[in-house]
């Protein structure tokens, strides 16, 4: 059942690549010719709703609570070696190479509910003042990383939790300028290859090699009881307001040096290999940023958060498993069948345009 979870959740996902591919709105970016952040909201109503993310986050009011413990599982293991890591265009991404429910997964941390690993990726700047999509009084870091995690104990696939509120559990860690950081290194060595460098070609993702491979664990701040917490969106278009934020409070460190691989990345695809005749080079439009602004508040509540008591006996219901598997039957032959057929049809699956 898994593996058919997992294959299904794939071909769902190539389902919203190919939407988006086929979506006749202009390109979003963050500069340039693209529909910049400023303007996302006329070309996607979402980006102009009222829960939406980023914000600043104003320790003076965040809201003192203290949540239940977290519980990360198999964070603490070795990512699938099957992972790989891509440049979209608008970020570096890494996939984990299934999307089975249930595998690696956060919970407690007052998180209504089991949340399983779906991709992470990063934000940042050309300078050091800028980057950070999330700012605390005011203040930017260079770098943020978003692991992005679906409800996998209230949805059978990650597409139907993209769009329902608090279907997605998105972790926030910023990044400051200082020691090297090794726990990044596979990631920053695949950055300089060029089928990640450059935006990736169809079907080009860097898998990792057995020997790159590393834990999500290793790349959250030694303390995670401390964080931010707010209901908020993902910050790219379609924009929906899906999110439970989590930003931890304690950066982490990466060297200047490190981050300069991130600003080294560029948003069209490296020369054809062999160059076919009457070639013409395109462009060379590195990503250069690609955070969005802070946005609005309103009036939704920002708690500081400490997740110290102790955890449930079980957070996930028990009736879990069944619900998942009765979404499944439901919608397997239908959705097989359709997948395929716009599987078949896409050009660009390697736009996955819901990203927070
Ligand atoms: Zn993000």
């Amino acid at each position: 059942m898994d593996t058919n979870i997992s294959m299904l959740s794939t071909l769902f996902l190539a389902l919203l690549f190919s939407l988006h591919s086929t979506d006749a709105a202009p390109e979003w970016g963050y500069k340039g010719d693209s529909v910049v952040a400023e303007d996302w909201a006329t070309v996607h109503a979402n980006c102009g709703g009222e829960s939406q993310s980023p914000i600043n986050i104003d320790t003076y009011y965040a809201k003192e609570m203290e949540f239940d413990a977290w519980k990360f599982t198999n964070y603490d293991v070795l990512v699938d070696n099957e992972t790989s890591i891509m440049n979209n265009g608008h970020t570096i991404q890494v996939n984990p190479g299934t999307y089975t429910a249930g595998s690696t997964t956060i919970s407690g941390g007052g998180l209504p509910s089991v949340y399983s690993f779906l991709q992470l990726h990063f934000h940042w700047a050309e300078t050091n003042d800028a980057g950070s999509e999330h700012t605390r009084n005011g203040n930017a870091y260079p770098v943020e990383m978003h692991l992005v995690h679906w409800d996998s104990g209230n949805y059978a696939i990650p597409p139907l939790a993209v769009t329902s509120a608090k279907g997605l559990a998105v972790l926030g860690v910023w990044f400051e300028v200082g020691e090297e950081n090794p726990a990044f290194d596979s990631m920053l060595d695949a950055i300089s290859e060029t089928n990640v460098m450059y935006k990736t070609p169809n079907l080009g993702s860097y898998v990792f090699p057995e020997s790159a491979l590393f834990s999500l664990g290793d790349l959250l701040p030694a303390d995670t009881t401390k964080f931010y917490r707010y209901d908020g969106s993902l910050t790219t278009p379609n924009c929906y307001e899906s999110v439970v934020w989590t930003v931890f409070s304690d950066p982490i460190q990466m060297s200047e040096e490190q981050i300069e691989k991130f600003r080294a990345t560029f948003q069209n695809e490296p020369e054809p290999n062999p160059i076919p005749e009457n070639y013409t080079a395109p462009e060379e439009l590195p990503i250069g940023l690609n955070y969005r602004p802070v946005q609005d508040l309103g009036d939704r509540t920002v708690y500081k958060g400490f997740a110290t008591l102790s955890a449930p006996e079980s957070t996930v219901p028990s009736t879990t498993a069944g619900a998942t598997s009765r979404h499944f039957d439901t919608y397997t032959v239908f959705l097989l069948s359709i997948v395929h057929y716009i599987f078949w049809l896409s050009e660009d699956m390697y736009k996955f345009p819901y990203s927070p």
